[in-house]
């Protein structure tokens, strides 16, 4: 983000096609982006752009970045953590055979089913369970919603069983869940592969040495890449995945100037000074959380993130009796503002959103402090939208349904 220091410089960029300004403390999230590249990432893409290349070279060279990152034998990269997710699976059912690969979904032949645990099958803006289905598989929960055990998954897999998937999210029912590391070694003895979405997971290691076969992750999230979604891990796995390219992925591809953006951010990734970033977003979360303080009915608090990653956020709790306004309508509120304040706001619900440091650019710290204080200081009430208006589950459909109402 070293080139995108200038605050001035990037107001500008909004307004060159007329957009809305927005202040990302929200996260990775795809409704706004994802992340923004630094100039080393859009310069590599940007020389993609000027030349052709043979694409098997480029992934090929992918494939050793991406050994490097994620401590595995091989890896490829597709349009999105996503597209990864049906492409392995897709690859776990046909091998590397190209006339199954060029089959899917249709005919994907009798070993088709993937396993995965009812806790998991969430949504990141989309079905994960549609991502195992887009490949021609058949979805075989495990468990129930809040739990899982062992039995269930040993029951779940069979000679039918290609794949069986595990989410790492902040999306997954966190709790009575199989441990990963039990969960691939069951499938282990059952022959089954394990595919394992980290897709806004900082080290992929990790999964690898709890014993999955093959990890998904999004090069836009944390990498701070162009938009791609990486697949790591076993040789002849990424390699079926990689095959369907010539099926059901053609859909799915990825271009040059995004293979080598996704490479130079890996690049990147492996000297980041991270330690030096943590300290840096550390000092803005306590910042933020001293605007807030003495505020009746609000209390602020810096919270680890759920699933491990080393980052930490501002969690917000607001008790709506005594402020007068429900977290949720504080969060339209801010996302009404211009420039919009976009917080994170998935657990609204509960009471709370919070405030993610992780895509701030230098000097917009001090604008979502004034903002956010400035709201909870003095709240509007008349300002409070009906419960059904602002909840954050109908928020998702309802941009896709609308987008094209607020041109006039
Ligand atoms: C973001 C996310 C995805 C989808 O990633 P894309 O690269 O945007 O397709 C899938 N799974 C999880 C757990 C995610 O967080």
């Amino acid at each position: 983000m070293e080139n995108n220091n200038d605050l001035e410089r990037y107001w500008e960029l909004f307004d060159c096609l007329g957009l809305k300004r927005i202040i990302n403390v929200a996260g990775t999230t795809t409704s706004l982006g994802s992340s923004v590249c630094s100039s080393k990432v859009r310069s590599a893409a940007d020389n993609a752009m000027q030349h052709f290349a043979s694409i098997h070279e480029l992934q090929a060279i992918a494939s050793d970045r991406i050994a490097q990152l994620a401590g595995s034998e091989a890896g490829c990269l597709t349009a999105s953590a996503s597209a990864g997710i049906t492409l392995a699976v897709a690859g776990c059912i046909t091998g590397l055979d190209p006339a199954r690969a060029e089959n899917l979904p249709q005919r994907p032949g009798e070993k088709c089913e993937v396993a995965i645990q009812l806790g998991h099958m969430c949504g990141y803006g989309a079905p994960v369970s549609q991502a195992i289905e887009l490949a021609g598989a058949t979805v075989v929960p495990v468990g129930q919603a809040t739990q899982a055990a062992d039995y269930q998954l040993k029951a779940a897999l069979g000679p039918a069983t290609a794949a069986a998937v595990y989410v790492i999210s902040h999306h997954a029912v966190h709790y009575g869940q199989i441990p990963l590391k039990r969960f691939c070694e069951m499938c282990a003895k059952a022959g089954v592969p394990v595919i394992a979405d980290a897709a806004s997971e900082y080290d992929l290691r990790g999964f690898q040495a709890a014993g999955a076969d093959l990890v998904i992750c999004s090069g836009h999230k944390y990498l701070g890449g162009p938009t791609a979604g990486i697949i790591a891990g076993r040789m002849d796995l990424v390699k079926a995945a990689y095959l369907q390219n010539l099926g059901i992925g053609r859909g799915m591809k990825i271009g040059k100037e995004s293979i080598a953006g996704t490479i130079a951010a890996i690049d990147q990734w492996l000297e980041r000074p991270h330690e030096a970033i943590r300290r840096k977003e550390r000092e803005t979360l306590e910042a933020w959380s001293a605007a807030l303080e003495g505020i009746d009915g609000v209390t602020a608090r810096i919270v680890p993130d759920p699933t491990g990653n080393p980052i930490e956020r501002l969690q917000v709790d607001i008790d709506a009796a005594q402020l007068g306004l429900t977290a949720a309508a504080a969060a339209r509120i801010l996302s009404e503002q211009d420039p919009a304040i976009m917080v994170r706001s998935h657990e609204v619900d509960l009471g709370y959103f919070q405030l993610d440091p992780c895509n701030l650019i230098p000097g917009q710290d001090a604008l979502v402090a004034a903002a956010v204080s400035g709201l909870l200081r003095e709240p509007r009430q008349s300002e409070q939208p009906s419960s059904e208006e602002h909840s954050a589950r109908n928020a998702g459909a309802r941009g896709y349904l609308e987008w094209l109402n607020q041109k006039s």
